[in-house]
C-alpha cells in the first residue's frame, strides 16, 4: 500500500521538502501546510517550497509565511513530496528539489498524474489532495504516540477540501469528504470564519476584473459552451494580480444549459493559459492533456503558445471532436 511506503519514507527520513504547483490554490497550500505541521510534531526537519506567491487570501494559515521560493533552492533532502501536481512541470522551477533528494512521493488526486515519483500516493477520487493528507495524518497518529488532531492542521486541510469542492459542491465531494470535514470541525475548525476568509473576501481589483470578463462572454453550441478571455489589458485596467483571475470561470459555467466553460488568460502577447470546466459531457482532463495540459474530468487546464485568438480557434476544434463522441 502506497500509504504505508509513504508513513515508512517518513519515518526514515529526518529533513523533508514539500513542494506544491505553481499559481498555487487553496488545496495546494492548505494540504502542503497541513502537513508540514503533522512532520513537525514528529520532529521532522521540513520546508515547503513553491515557485509562485502565496495568494493573499492564505496569508492567515499559520505557517505560510515561512514558504520557500526558488531562489532558494540548494538543499538536499533525505525525503521530497510533491502535493497536487499531476506531473514533475507542475512544480515548475521547485521540480530541482525533488531531482536532488534521496527519495520521493508524490500525493495527488488528478486523473491525469504520471506516477513521477518513487513513492505515487493517487487517489483521483479523493476531493482534494488534502483529503489524502488527512489519512495521512491518521496513519502518522496511529503509528506514533502523536496527537495529531491540532486546530492548525484541520483549519490547513479544510481550506484545501472546502476550496476543491467548491464549498463541497462539486462532484468530487462525497461521503467520505463529509466525515472528514466533520472531524475537521470537532478539531476545531471556525466554519464561519473560515467561509468569511476564504470565500468572502473578494478585492475590490477581483470584482472590476470580474466586470470587464464578464463582458467578453461568448456562447456557442446552442448555449451548451460559454467562452471568456481575460487579456493583460484588463488585468491592467482592474489593477488585478494573477491569482485574482480565480473563480472567475464559475460565472461562465453556473449558466444554465452550459455544459463546457472556458477562460483564455493572456499571459504575453504569444502564450494563453486556458482553464475549463465541465458539467458532464465532456471530460476536459482529456482535453487539456491533447495540449499538454492535465486537471480532473470536469476541471483542467492548460498553457499554450499561441495568442489568445488562436488559441480559442485551437480549443474550440478541439471542443468540436470531443462533443461530437
Ligand atoms: P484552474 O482552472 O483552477 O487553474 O485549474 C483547474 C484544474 O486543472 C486544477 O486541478 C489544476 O491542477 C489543473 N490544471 C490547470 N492548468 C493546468 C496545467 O497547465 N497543467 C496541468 N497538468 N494541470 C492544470
Ligand atoms: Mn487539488
Amino acid at each position: 500500500m502506497e500509504k504505508n511506503d509513504f508513513v515508512r519514507s517518513v519515518f526514515d527520513s529526518s529533513s523533508i521538502a514539500l513542494i506544491t504547483h505553481v499559481n498555487p490554490d487553496g488545496d495546494a497550500i492548505g494540504s502542503s501546510i497541513a502537513l508540514k505541521h503533522a512532520l513537525e510534531k514528529m520532529g521532522k526537519l521540513v520546508d515547503v517550497y513553491c515557485q509562485d506567491d502565496i495568494p493573499d487570501i492564505f496569508k492567515f494559515l499559520e505557517g505560510v509565511d515561512r514558504i520557500k521560493k526558488a531562489d532558494d533552492l540548494t538543499k538536499n533532502y533525505d525525503l521530497a513530496v510533491a502535493l497536487d501536481c499531476s506531473d514533475r512541470e507542475r512544480m515548475g522551477t521547485c521540480s530541482s528539489v525533488m531531482d536532488r533528494a534521496d527519495r520521493s512521493a508524490n500525493i495527488d488526486h488528478h486523473v491525469s498524474n504520471t506516477f513521477y515519483a518513487n513513492i505515487n500516493v493517487v487517489d483521483e477520487n479523493a476531493s482534494a489532495t488534502g483529503e489524502i493528507v488527512f489519512e495521512l495524518v491518521g496513519l502518522l497518529d496511529n503509528s506514533t504516540n502523536i496527537n495529531m488532531a491540532s486546530k492548525a492542521i484541520a483549519v490547513a486541510i479544510y481550506t484545501a477540501i472546502a476550496t476543491d469542492t467548491g464549498r463541497f459542491s462539486f462532484s468530487n465531494t462525497s461521503p467520505k469528504t463529509h466525515r472528514i470535514v466533520a472531524s475537521l470541525i470537532e478539531w476545531g475548525v471556525d466554519v464561519d470564519r473560515l467561509s468569511n476568509l476564504l470565500f468572502k473576501s473578494h478585492s475590490f481589483e477581483w470584482v472590476k476584473l470580474l466586470g470587464l470578463v464578464i463582458n467578453t462572454l461568448e456562447m456557442y453550441r446552442d448555449g451548451k459552451v460559454a467562452i471568456m478571455h481575460i487579456s493583460q489589458e484588463m488585468m491592467d485596467k482592474a489593477g488585478a494580480a494573477e491569482e485574482e483571475t480565480g473563480g472567475i470561470i464559475q460565472y461562465a459555467k453556473d449558466i444554465y444549459g452550459v455544459e463546457l466553460a472556458a477562460v483564455l488568460r493572456e499571459i504575453d502577447p504569444s502564450t494563453t493559459k486556458v482553464g475549463l470546466r465541465s458539467e458532464s459531457l465532456v471530460d476536459v482532463s482529456a482535453l487539456a492533456q491533447e495540449f499538454g495540459g492535465g486537471g480532473h474530468k470536469r476541471a483542467a487546464g492548460y498553457t499554450i503558445e499561441l495568442p489568445i485568438t488562436q488559441a480559442q480557434v485551437s480549443l474550440m476544434e478541439a471542443i468540436d471532436m470531443h462533443f461530437e463522441e
